[in-house]
């Protein structure tokens, strides 16, 4: 076993018992100390690590790691470096912060300097996003809508069995867990109407999904990543909600898919769970009938039980309310596959690419994904314990994502995205 993902392994900073970031996770971030500038970091239990200061007191001397590698402001510098640097310097931090390693655990002075709380620091967006792609691989998803836009018949596209269907995102209006969310102005066709209408989208929703960074050198133009290389290629993953306007969307995505339904605001958990650390919960994929192309196959592609939730608190409901439990192994195309088809063309990555996974439903009524699944296009709504119901968010909302892998005794999380919904600007 990978001795950072070794339950057995403790450290000597205080991390609570139901923590999501114990000492097998130590996710990648970036944070502003109380003295402004940006550092990168990584987090453990209600702390933060600052690598920078690690690093300049000559604890991370690893082969291959530049020495102001963490001094960006974003994790950009260190993600470009291959997979076996990026490996060697998570383990020697996991070392430096585990029980049996004297070097920072009896320098009080240093430790004062390197070890911050959480709440003495602003978390920042981790990377500098140069593309953002979002796929739609969940089968349950997109049989669901295909079915309320099209019928059963028809629900799946003739394409969906055959390959990760996606389209390629807006990377600049990504933003972190907390970022309030500007309820979008835009073009719609009301039911029953004969011309469109412009105003704030009525229709607002979430989408329940996950993300990948990818990383390591720069790809060629023309250069494809195989499945089975995609292991060395993805540093770590987010949670994702891809807030998206039903009412913009149905009437603009024909025929080139979404575009101002979609682009207004992504948010990500700002904490990037290495993939290192999700090895112990990664399990074999979902049977696929029928069987890919030889492009899209590969010995090493896999899923991971990642228990997902989404919960909602409104101006009345301010305790959040549970509304969708699903798991990241429902998808049918693994990230694996994502990014073989994304490169099979010769799509170059630079790391630091964000590429998520589409919404995450699963087999039943309360593990879908999206409020247009759960209310069924609006016809069955949420009851709150307020008293209120929702169809789609209201001015006020907030929807809140968790996720964690559960293991034996402790879990590796992923935190929160959440984010609450604003009045549409004056039209
Ligand atoms: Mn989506």
């Amino acid at each position: 076993m990978d001795p950072t993902c070794d339950p057995a392994r403790t450290t000597f900073v205080d991390v609570p018992a139901d923590s999501h970031f114990p000492l097998q996770n130590l996710p990648w971030g970036v944070f502003s100390p109380a003295g402004g500038g940006r550092r990168c970091g990584v987090r453990l239990g209600d702390h933060v690590i600052d690598l920078g200061v690690l690093q300049r007191a000559e604890l991370l001397a690893v082969a291959g790691l530049p020495y102001d590698v963490f001094e960006h402001g974003s994790l950009n510098a260190f993600m470009v470096l291959p997979a076996k640097v990026r490996r060697a310097a998570r383990a020697r931090i996991h070392e430096l912060l585990s029980d049996d390693c004297a070097d920072l655990r009896d320098d009080a002075a240093l430790r004062s300097r390197v070890i911050l709380p959480l709440a003495e620091v602003t978390v920042q967006m981790p990377v500098c996003i140069n593309d953002y792609t979002d796929f739609y691989s969940s089968r349950e998803h997109a049989t669901n809508v295909g079915t309320m836009f099209r019928g059963k018949e028809n629900a799946l596209m003739p394409n969906w069995l055959h390959l990760p269907v996606g389209y390629h995102g807006r990377a600049s209006s990504v933003v972190i867990d907390g970022t309030p969310v500007r309820r979008p102005l835009g073009q719609m066709l009301p039911p029953d109407a004969e011309q469109p209408v412009f105003g704030p989208c009525r229709l607002l929703d979430f989408e329940l999904e996950m993300g990948f960074f990818t990383a390591g050198p720069p790809t060629a133009l023309g250069e494809a990543v195989p499945v089975d290389e995609a292991d060395d290629r993805i540093f770590g993953l987010v949670l994702v909600n891809d807030w998206s306007a039903r009412d913009i969307q149905k009437w603009e995505y024909q025929p080139l898919g979404p575009f101002n339904a979609k682009n207004f605001a992504t948010s990500i958990s700002p904490w990037i769970v290495p993939w290192e650390a999700l090895q112990p919960f990664r399990r074999a994929p979902v049977a696929q009938d029928p069987e890919p192309l030889p492009y899209l196959r590969g010995d090493k592609s896999a899923t991971f039980d990642i228990e997902l939730e989404v919960a909602l608190t409104t101006p009345e409901q301010r305790e959040p309310h549970p509304i969708c439990h699903s798991n990241f192994k429902y998808l049918y195309w693994t990230m694996h596959q994502q990014l073989a088809h994304h490169t099979v063309t010769g799509c170059n990555l630079n790391p630091g690419d964000l590429m998520a996974s589409g919404t995450i439903s699963g087999p039943d009524r309360g593990s879908y994904g999206s409020l247009l699944e759960l209310t069924w296009r609006g016809t069955e709504p949420l009851q709150l314990p307020s008293g209120e119901e929702r169809k789609f968010l209201a001015d006020g909302d907030s929807v809140i994502m968790t996720g964690w892998c559960q293991g034996d005794g402790y879990r590796v999380g992923f935190g929160e995205v959440a984010g609450e919904v604003l009045p549409a600007r004056e039209g």
